[in-house]
């Protein structure tokens, strides 16, 4: 099996579209874990992990936007500039796996998959991220509530690698919290971003649809009311509103019922962190 390991985007995206059956590989922590169950049987793999540009990120406050790489591991999102920028993102990638999964799994990776259990995609969702896709003859940028399309499928085009995602940073609270059958290494049951902007919040739901959940109804009643005036009760009124707009299922981590219970307490959570009561 050969496997191309291209030093620059444009080496990747020639090679893609004279090999437009081959497999992408950056951190390989789901493909890996796909070939090795033998439910993946790639032919040709194209590893990203060379490409500089794939690995740079950069917080600019003039234009007020934060540019992540789609290679750029995790463990980077943790901690420092990125972290102090995107507080949402970092909570985000402190829960994703083990130390050895936040080393190599990436953003790329995780739109890649776009798993409705991505802990990366609530974020990229309430913060209103751009996704940057390259082939070898175009580049173009679409909002990621328009990349993610169904569970496990996004629209990326078959000659298109992700480059990266454009974030623009908020000038209130955010944070991220999930809900798994434990408390370390767990793929989330139930996960929440809730992020306030101009006053404004935003709330996005993970694992409990087929896509990540924008949850613009509870958005549009909770900033009716307005934000000083959320205490304890509104603020669980506001968890209920965003059970309501939940779809989950029944399946093998956990029941829709508990799921949909989850999102609540999680936004009710989130809101009264926001506001600090
Ligand atoms: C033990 C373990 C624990 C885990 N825990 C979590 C968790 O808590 N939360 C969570 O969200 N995930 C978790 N994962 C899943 C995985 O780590 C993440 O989804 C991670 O973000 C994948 O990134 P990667 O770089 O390793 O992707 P890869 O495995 O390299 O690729 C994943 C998919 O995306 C495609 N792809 C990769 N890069 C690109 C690109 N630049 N352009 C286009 N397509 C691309 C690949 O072809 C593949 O289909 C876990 C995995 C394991 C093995």
């Amino acid at each position: 099996m050969p496997v191309f390991i291209p030093s620059s985007i444009a080496e990747a995206t020639l090679l893609l579209s004279k090999h437009p059956d081959a497999h992408l590989l950056t951190g390989g922590t789901d493909m890996m874990v796909e070939v090795n169950f033998n439910h993946r049987h790639p032919k040709t793999v194209i590893s990203l992990r060379k490409i500089p540009e794939f690995q740079q990120w950069n917080v600019d406050q003039v234009t007020g936007l934060v540019h992540i790489g789609s290679s750029v591991p995790y463990a980077t999102m943790e901690h420092g500039d990125l972290a102090q920028a995107l507080p949402a993102l970092a909570e985000a990638a402190r829960t994703v796996g083990s130390p050895q999964i936040r080393a190599a799994g990436s953003l790329g990776g995780n739109l890649g998959t776009c798993s409705p259990a991505g802990d990366s995609l609530p974020v990229l969702s309430a913060l209103e991220a751009m996704v940057h896709l390259q082939s070898d003859s175009f580049s173009r940028s679409i909002p990621f509530a328009e990349f993610m399309v169904g569970p496990k499928r996004n629209s990326r085009q078959a000659n298109e690698i992700i480059a990266g995602v454009s974030i623009p940073i908020t000038n209130g609270w955010q944070g991220y919290a999930k809900v798994g059958v434990r408390n370390a290494m767990v793929i989330s049951v139930a996960s929440v971003c809730l992020a306030i902007h101009d006053d404004k919040v935003r709330v996005s739901l993970g694992s409990v649809g087929p896509t990540i959940i924008r949850c613009t109804e509870s958005e549009n009643w909770i900033n009716s009311i307005g934000l000083a005036n959320v205490d304890n009760a509104l603020a669980k009124e506001f968890g209920a509103h965003v059970r309501a707009e939940s779809r989950p299922i029944d399946d093998h981590r956990s029941t829709a019922e508990y799921r949909r219970h989850a999102v609540g307490v999680l936004a009710t959570r989130l809101l009264l962190r926001g506001v600090q009561k």
